[in-house]
C-alpha cells in the first residue's frame, strides 16, 4: 500500500507530495518538528507533544495554531489512512516559502507536513541487549530546547557511532553529559537514585523524560535533576536514554567501558515496563 502523507491541508500519495524549493525549512532549517509514537493504534503523550510544539513555534515566532488547525484530527486521519497500529507520526512545520533572505519574512503561511513510519517500537531488540555509546563534544547551537530541524551535527555523530561499531553517541559539554543524538541521557547511581540533567537551553525538554520522571516519583523512586559528568556516568550502576520512539532504552557501555556489570539492569528494565504500562493507560485514541 502506498503511503499517504499530509501536506498543507491535503492528504496525498507520498510520490506526488511536494513543498516549494523556497521553503525556509529546506533553505535555513527554519522549522520545528515533533515525533509522536503510536502503540496499540493510540498516540502516546499527544497533549504533551502539542504543548511543546506550541512552545517551539512561539520561540521562533512561527504563526501556526495546532488547536485551531485541528492537528489531533490530522494525526488521526493520517493514522487511519495508513492503518498505522505501531510506529510514529512525524510532523514538521516550517515558517513557509519566500525568496531566500537572511531576514526572516513575515506574513507567510507556514508549511505543514506529516507522515507515518511503521516500526516495532515495543519489542525493539535493543531493549533486550542494551545499547553501546561513545562520547563526542556537543557542538550544536545553544537553543537545544527548541525542537528545530537543525539536526545535522546529531546525524553526523550518530553515523560516526555506527561506523565505529556502536549504537549512538552521548554528547559532552566540558566533562558533563548533555544528551544522546536524539534522546535524553540518564543514570542510576549505586544508591538507586535516578539522575538526569535539569531542564535548560542545553537540552531538549523530552516528553519521555518528563513522563518517566513522573512515573518514577509516583513509585517512590528518588529522582535528582542535576548535571552529571562522564566519570559519574561510567561509575554508575546503570544508564539509559529516553525518547518518544526508544521509550526507555538501557545503555550498557560508554566509550568501550561497561556500565555496572555491562548487562541490562533491573532499574532500566523496570522503568521501561512502567513507562509502557502507564502510557498504554493514557493512550490518545
Ligand atoms: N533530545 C534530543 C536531542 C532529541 O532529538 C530527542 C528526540 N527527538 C529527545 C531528547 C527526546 O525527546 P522526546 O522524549 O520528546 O522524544
Amino acid at each position: 500500500m502506498a503511503r499517504e502523507v499530509y501536506v498543507n491541508g491535503a492528504f496525498v500519495d507520498e510520490a506526488s507530495a511536494s513543498v516549494s524549493v523556497f521553503d525556509r525549512g529546506f533553505l535555513f532549517a527554519d522549522a520545528v518538528y515533533e515525533v509522536t509514537a503510536v502503540i496499540d493504534g493510540g498516540f502516546v503523550d499527544f497533549a504533551a507533544h502539542q504543548t511543546r510544539l506550541q512552545r517551539s513555534l512561539a520561540e521562533l515566532a512561527i504563526d501556526y495554531d495546532p488547536i485551531a488547525s485541528g492537528l489531533l484530527d490530522i494525526h488521526r486521519e493520517l493514522r487511519e489512512r495508513n492503518q498505522l497500529h505501531e510506529g510514529l507520526i512525524y510532523l514538521q512545520i516550517s515558517r513557509g516559502a519566500a525568496d531566500r533572505s537572511f531576514i526572516k519574512p513575515t506574513a507567510i503561511a507556514p508549511s505543514v507536513v506529516l507522515f507515518t513510519q511503521q516500526a516495532a517500537l515495543v519489542d525493539a531488540p535493543d531493549a533486550q541487549r542494551g545499547i553501546r555509546v561513545i562520547t563526542c563534544p556537543d557542538l550544536r547551537w545553544h537553543r537545544r530546547d527548541i525542537k528545530t530541524t537543525q539536526l545535522l551535527y546529531s546525524s553526523l555523530m550518530k553515523s560516526q557511532a555506527i561506523d565505529a561499531g556502536v549504537d549512538d553517541v552521548w554528547m559532552l559539554e566540558g566533562d558533563t553529559v548533555t544528551e544522546g543524538s536524539s534522546s535524553n541521557a540518564h543514570i542510576i547511581t549505586h544508591d538507586g537514585v535516578l539522575v538526569t540533567r535539569p531542564l535548560s537551553t542545553d537540552i531538549l525538554h523530552g516528553i519521555t523524560r518528563a513522563a518517566v520522571l513522573n512515573y518514577a516519583r509516583e513509585q517512590g523512586l528518588r529522582v535528582e535533576e542535576r548535571v552529571f559528568t562522564l566519570a559519574q556516568a561510567k561509575a554508575a550502576k546503570e544508564a539509559f536514554i529516553t525518547s518518544a520512539t526508544a521509550f526507555v532504552m538501557p545503555v550498557v557501555e560508554i566509550d568501550g567501558e561497561p556500565v555496572g556489570d555491562g548487562q541490562v539492569g533491573q532499574g532500566a528494565k523496570r522503568m521501561r515496563e512502567l513507562y509502557l504500562a502507564e502510557s498504554r493507560q493514557r493512550l490518545q485514541s
